[in-house]
């Protein structure tokens, strides 16, 4: 079975845009991954067949209310995972 979520692709995209902007206590790549999967989690998730999701994808990426969505809710993941970071660097 070829399925996969469609607004992963979105939402890294989106985060990959945004990080080097996003204010972090922590931006190693383990914070970085708390962010993506805390935002994957809190978005509805799309599946779509592999053959028919890259023209899916394409066309979410031109939809500005789509993204505008995505960009809270990294905002949002960003937030918890400032406050309560797993990464190694914040272990004492
Ligand atoms: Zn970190």
């Amino acid at each position: 079975m070829k399925v996969f979520n469609a607004m992963e692709p979105l939402v890294a995209e989106a985060l990959n845009e945004y990080w080097s902007d996003i204010n972090m206590p922590c931006k190693c790549e383990q914070c970085k991954n708390d962010v993506f999967a805390i935002a994957l989690n809190s978005i509805t998730p799309r599946y779509v067949s592999k053959d028919n999701g890259i023209a899916y994808v394409k066309a979410q990426y031109f939809d500005k209310q789509m993204k505008t969505n995505i960009v809270v809710k990294i905002a949002e993941a960003t937030k918890k995972v400032a406050e309560h970071p797993q990464c190694a660097n914040f272990q004492r």
